[in-house]
């Protein structure tokens, strides 16, 4: 009888390339076709109903629910024309995916149909907050949570749903998602920024993130996918030899992409296209199977949005060729893992980039504001940040071979890391002189362009000519929730920057030099930020540790750093998080942990006492029988011609009572764990004693499948998982 794995191998060598289906037209005639832009809501829209939207999404005025009727009338008209039958609030809960549920628009009065949405189904849902991670801030018996329209973000159609970008809060008013922290963190960084740059710039009203999200991820085909119970239910393998051959050869990485693949990347782009979505790069990454792609950058709140429709589209997508897009950090073992890449700069509304070097020394000095006070930010919350992206998922692949490290360090390149050297070489005097041409430094930097600058792709933060390049997100991650750290943390400095020029300038100090002598003390204080060197080499893990770098080893023991007092203040006093919502955060980020880990903990005892022992035990009666055989025939010298066969029975024999003894341990250490009350210890407990023993038990079902005949062993192999 075939496995479950030879049928899965036929069906997948059915799924020959699908072709994809022409678009018409050129990709300019249909982009944006699925969102309501405010081009398009003109035409929709009474004058004022569209004057109510304009305000709101330029100046985050409140709507009033009067217009709000008119505005729904507007967006149904429009959604109906498009042929939706539903529509639904779609938020981001604190899961790092997204949630809708949709109501259809038919309604019935008087025996007559017709199509109802009215102001107040656009503006509010009300879906059951307990049913989400609310970490204690909703009780089941107090469920109520609302999903608040974010104006911000435009509506769009998916599936024949209007869907409703929105924000998800509980009853009483505490966020219960990343969008809203994030919202408020761009709200305080813009703010600080605009104070900074007044110094420079009295017309600058205000200042706006930009981010580029660069999105990693692994293809594997449907039915081996689903021949795998650890990839179904944990999006990764628990199991699995290496493959002889995997990225050694460094061919995969921009290579041809195969036609299956492509033939699936140009579906999605058509669809994210009329979802507005501006993709502009696709290639193969490192390891075999797996793939990126990017879109341009676009403001911030529109750019996470995107990424979060984007995932969905690609998975709705890859259906129809058979896929399955893997976004999980480290789907397989020995190979390289995936990130999401977070380019971020801010600009004003004059239209400057901050982090982009200019040729004048009032830019120059501009530049070196902003750049401190990223420095002294990064630096000063460096453990924060590694923590923000820490999870389960990302802990397998962050500080592996090829990963980021899980210690941040910013790198530079030569030359502004050489221009920081001088600057922290000023004496005092020369700070002092007043005169801004005087400082010699700031007339040096060269303009650098984006292309000019070295790149260091070990770097977890690093620059690139005129933004930051936040490395170390999770492919799987909602990127909100590192966006609103790195935003906060900066508005922190840039605040204190404004207020020590402020300082210096009462006491009489000119102002170039006051902003000299502020940009030199935060570089200074920074110093140990800067890395240039190789961030995956041991030389620098001990170096960081000199420097009092603390790498994040452990995640739950890492996020331990959100009772420490200066990040409860630094959220509280930006109005970003509450003191409880940091708390309740806390909370959801162990919970979520210790049941990931759970579920990966049961699926390896399954697999292994389900598949691999009863494919090894069938693989030894086999060997069994051959080995009677062979005396039955050679009598006392058969051992003589089975030596191998014995041999290879015996280490069978150990690995099975080896997996049955530390699946048990495994059983145990999670019974143990489950009594522990406190979600935060019983977390620790999880990611030492569980952890520890799947590891044990991965390496013996890993040696069974090197010395089972191929024939009898249940699941797809590395090397049938990772090449099409
Ligand atoms: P690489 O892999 O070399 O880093 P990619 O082209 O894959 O380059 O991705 C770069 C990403 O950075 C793109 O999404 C791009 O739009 C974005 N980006 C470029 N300039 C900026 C900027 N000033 N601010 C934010 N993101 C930017
Ligand atoms: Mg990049």
């Amino acid at each position: 009888m075939a496995t479950f794995r030879h049928r899965a191998l036929n069906e997948a060598a059915s799924h020959v390339t699908s072709r994809h289906f022409e678009e018409k037209g050129t990709v300019s005639s249909y982009f944006g076709q699925n969102v309501l832009d405010l081009e398009r809501m003109k035409g929709y829209m009474s004058p004022k109903a569209y004057e109510a939207v304009l305000s709101s999404v330029r100046f985050g005025a409140k709507l009033d629910r009067s217009v709000a009727d008119q505005i729904a009338d507007g967006m149904k008209a429009w959604a109906l024309d498009m042929g939706a039958t539903h529509y639904t609030h779609l938020f981001q809960p604190l899961t790092d995916s997204t949630a809708e549920k949709h109501e259809a628009f038919i309604s019935v009065k008087d025996g007559k149909a017709f199509e109802k949405f009215n102001g107040s189904a656009l503006v509010q849902q009300e879906p059951d907050a307990s049913s989400f991670p609310n970490g204690g801030l909703r009780n089941t018996f107090e469920a109520r949570g609302y999903s608040a329209w974010d104006p911000s973000s435009p509506v769009f159609i998916m599936d024949g749903t209007l869907c409703i970008p929105s924000v998800f809060v509980s009853y009483t008013g505490e966020a219960l998602d990343t969008k809203v922290p994030n919202l408020k963190s761009l709200q305080a960084l813009s703010v600080a920024a605009t104070d900074v740059a007044n110094l420079f710039d009295e017309n600058v009203r205000s200042v706006k993130v930009n981010l580029g999200i660069e999105q990693e991820y692994f293809l594997v085909d449907e039915s081996l996918y689903n021949a795998r119970p650890d990839l179904m239910l944990c999006n990764r393998t628990v199991i699995g030899h290496t493959s002889a051959k995997d990225q050694q050869l460094e061919d995969h990485y921009f290579g041809a992409i195969p036609s299956r693949v492509s033939s699936f990347m140009k579906d999605f782009e058509t669809e994210a296209y009329k979802l507005g979505i501006l993709l502009q790069t696709r290639h193969n990454e490192v390891a075999p199977n797996q793939f990126e792609c990017a879109p341009v950058y676009c403001e911030a709140t529109k750019a996470i949005d995107q990424n979060m429709m984007l995932m969905i589209v690609m998975q709705k997508v890859a259906e129809k060729h058979h896929l399955k897009v893997i976004f999980h950090e480290k789907p397989f073992d020995g190979v390289n893992g995936s990130g999401k890449h977070c380019n971020w700069s801010v600009v004003t509304d004059t239209g400057v980039n901050l982090l982009s070097p200019g040729k004048t020394p009032t830019k120059n000095l501009q530049f070196l504001s902003f750049y401190a006070s990223v420095l002294r930010a990064v630096h000063k919350h460096n453990f924060l940040l590694m923590t923000s992206v820490a999870t389960l998922s990302n802990s397998y692949r962050l500080g592996g071979n090829e990963a980021p490290p899980s210690i941040m360090s910013v790198f530079s390149g030569s030359t502004l890391y050489g221009v920081f050297q001088d600057i922290m070489g000023l004496t005092d005097a020369q700070v002092a002189s007043g005169k801004l041409d005087s400082i010699k430094i700031v007339n040096t930097i060269p303009e650098i362009f984006p292309d000019n600058t070295d790149r260091n792709r070990t770097s977890p933060f690093a620059f690139t000519g005129n933004r930051f390049e936040f490395r170390a997100v999770g492919s799987s991650q909602n990127v909100a929730s590192a966006v609103y750290v790195v935003n906060s943390i900066v508005a922190e400095s840039l605040r204190d920057f404004r207020a020590e020029v402020d300082a210096l300038e009462a006491a009489g100090e000119e102002r170039s030099s006051a902003v000299m002598s502020v940009v030199r003390r935060f570089i200074t204080e920074a110093q140990d930020i800067m890395f240039e060197g190789n961030g995956y080499s041991r030389e620098w893990e001990a170096e960081a540790g000199r420097r009092g770098l603390k790498a994040v080893r452990n995640v739950p023991e890492a996020y331990d750093i959100y009772h420490d007092p200066s990040v409860v203040n630094l959220f509280d006093s930006l109005g970003v998080l509450a003191p409880n919502e940091v708390e309740a955060r806390y909370g959801i980020l162990n919970e979520t942990y210790v049941k990931k880990l759970q579920i990966e903990a049961r699926v390896i005892g399954d697999i292994c006492i389900n598949h691999v022992i009863p494919a090894a035990v069938k693989y030894q009666n086999v060997l069994i029988e051959n080995v009677k055989g062979m005396k039955e025939i050679f009598g006392d010298i058969y051992v003589d011609y089975c030596s191998s066969e014995i041999e290879t029975l015996k280490q069978i024999s150990l690995y099975i009572s080896n997996i049955s003894r530390d699946v048990e341990a495994l059983v145990e250490a999670r019974k143990k764990a489950n009594r522990v009350e406190d979600i935060a210890a019983r977390a620790k407990m999880y990611s030492h004693e569980v952890k520890d023993m799947m590891d044990k038990i991965r390496k013996s079902a890993d040696s069974l499948e090197m010395l089972i005949d191929d024939e009898l062993w249940p699941l797809p192999k590395y090397r049938e998982l990772l090449f099409f």
